[in-house]
């Protein structure tokens, strides 16, 4: 299929589905892993690797569906499944330390092609960035620094540590909203994963997802994306576009 570049027909159906008289982006909303940073296919690997160890029947695949949620609440998902009961806080914790650890093994990731464009773009257009992540891993969080600089100023970042409610829930954007001091009609969330744009859309924001992994863009359609691109090079091309389309 090819990529919706229909921008006003899709702030059109934003504006129907959200019920608000406009859409005046002045606040960028940007999940990390698999939007900013290649790093599902290492995640993805170290949670089976951690989780099989653990006597858990799980597919690496799995846990592209889980993605946006947080460690805890991933872990929570998978012990009930395998053993019939919640996890405890120890285990949440513990576990998550040594699937991150795995993760660290595991060689550095690339940015996602195109997200620096992304977000230079944003930046030159004088859009407000907060970064709204599932993750709670320091050294990713942290690399931001370097692979964006400028883009992403600490005082501005929603992490697992922020929410009580992780994706797919619309804490973590409604934070990031709140952080921005910005009304829902004046954000862009940009998401990669069907949690993430639910959680998104859900917040009111204009929800764009980027499919950057094995995740068909109907997923993201069901779960209230206002655009799907097949890439992030594809979303950057059109990014100045919607920033100059006043509504
Ligand atoms: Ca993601």
């Amino acid at each position: 299929m090819q990529p919706d570049t229909d921008i006003i027909s899709a702030i059109e159906r934003y504006l129907w589905r959200t019920g608000y008289s406009r859409l005046s982006p002045r606040a960028a909303l940007i999940d990390m892993d698999g939007t900013l940073i290649d790093s599902m296919k290492w995640h993805t690997r170290a949670w089976h690797r951690m989780m099989t160890e653990l006597g858990v029947e799980c597919s690496p695949d799995e846990f592209y569906l889980y993605e946006g949620m947080t460690g805890a609440a991933t872990i929570d998902l998978l012990i009930r499944r395998a053993f019939g009961r919640p996890a405890t806080e120890k285990e949440k914790t513990e576990l998550y330390e040594l699937k991150t650890g795995y993760f660290n093994e595991y060689p550095r990731v690339a940015t996602v092609a195109g997200a620096r464009r992304m977000v230079d773009i944003l930046m030159a257009h004088g859009i407000t960035r907060v970064l709204v992540t599932g993750s709670g891993q320091p050294s990713n969080i942290a690399r931001l620094d370097n692979d964006f600089p400028g883009g992403f100023p600490h005082e501005l970042r929603i992490t697992s540590h922020s929410v009580s409610h992780g994706k797919p829930h619309p804490e973590p954007y409604l934070k990031g909203m709140e952080l921005a001091g910005a009304k829902p009609w004046e954000c862009i969330a940009i998401e990669n994963a069907p949690l993430g744009v639910e959680s998104a859309s859900r917040a009111g924001a204009f929800t764009v997802a980027v499919t950057t992994g094995p995740i068909p863009e109907e997923a993201m359609w069901e779960k209230g994306a206002d655009m799907v691109f097949p890439s992030m090079e594809a979303f950057a091309d059109l990014l100045p576009e919607l920033l100059d389309k006043p509504t």
